[in-house]
């Protein structure tokens, strides 16, 4: 395929600015239009910081997947609409590259489920990171060695789902690495609810939110004697468009659905 058609859902927020910025700048992709919450009908670049960008703004994605011949969706709106936006995307015959975070197991699975039905390649990264990728596989290589681990996720205080999706998406990786283990003393008690975190099979993820953040973690090892700190830290969210450039170029190439770019990432 010659030129990628691409749509970009959630175009004035944090992540889908960079996702604009980087399909328009990619000589191999094209920005047809973008779904947005408000300002069906006019162009993007009547909006601020779009200049020059004269494409269609839809509030209906089905409208827009009607009216234009579309390749790919990259979706980066809000974790109740990307799982619908993933199912308008497959009645549509549209290949869908999900950064939007908030999906359950069973999601991912009904999702699996149809995108093999149909035949369409689909993409879903809790983090399109390259750096956050490694940060999971060298957490789930120490995991065999150091079973006992806790997970930091620190993100910026808008954020509207917790725990992270990189964080359980580490937990699963990990649980894949050690057998299932409660951790900490066996009589411990929470003086405050939720003093010990979040419980994933054993594994406390603890969230942080702050002012001032973008996206960060820390995979702490305890060992006799010894911790080992797996970390990283995005610091601008054009970090993640190297991996959303990835995940199109291989979303063409799929029919499942594939979650994690991990996958793709070797
Ligand atoms: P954000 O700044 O809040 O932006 C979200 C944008 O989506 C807003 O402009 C919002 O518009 C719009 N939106 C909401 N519902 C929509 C809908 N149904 N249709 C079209 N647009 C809609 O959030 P963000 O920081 O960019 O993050 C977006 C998503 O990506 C979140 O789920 C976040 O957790 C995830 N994320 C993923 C990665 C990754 O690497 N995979 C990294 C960072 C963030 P309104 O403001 O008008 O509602």
């Amino acid at each position: 395929m010659s030129e990628v058609k691409i749509v970009v859902a959630g175009p004035r927020g944090n992540m889908g600015k960079e996702a604009v910025k980087m399909v328009t700048n990619t000589e191999a992709f094209t920005l047809i239009a973008a779904v947005d919450s408000k300002h069906d009908g006019m162009k993007l670049s009547e909006l601020d910081g779009f200049h020059g960008i004269d494409v269609p703004i839809y509030t209906d994605m089905q409208q827009c997947f009607e009216e234009n011949d579309i390749d790919v969706l990259i979706d980066l709106t809000a974790p109740t609409f990307g799982k619908k936006h993933m199912q308008i995307a497959f009645e549509n015959g549209v290949r869908p590259v999900v950064g939007t975070t908030g999906f359950t197991e069973e999601d991912i699975t009904e999702l699996r489920t149809t995108a093999e039905e149909k035949g369409i390649g689909a993409i879903i990264a809790p983090n399109f990171a390259i750096g956050a990728i490694l940060m999971m596989k060298f957490s789930q290589m120490a995991a065999k060695y150091l079973p006992d681990v806790e997970i930091i996720e620190r993100h910026h205080d808008r954020k509207l789902d917790a725990p992270s999706g990189t964080a359980v998406k580490t937990a699963q990786l990990i649980s894949e690495a050690r057998e299932q283990k409660a951790q900490g003393h066996p009589d411990e008690t929470e003086e405050l609810a939720g003093a010990r975190g979040a419980d994933f099979e054993g594994m406390r993820i603890h969230s942080v939110r702050l002012p001032g953040l973008v996206a960060h973690q820390e995979v702490i090892f305890g060992g006799v004697g010894q911790t080992l700190t797996i970390r990283h830290d995005s610091i601008d969210r054009a970090s993640f468009m190297p991996g959303v450039k990835l995940a199109v170029d291989a979303v063409l190439q799929i029919d499942t659905l594939v979650y994690g770019l991990e996958h793709i990432v070797e």
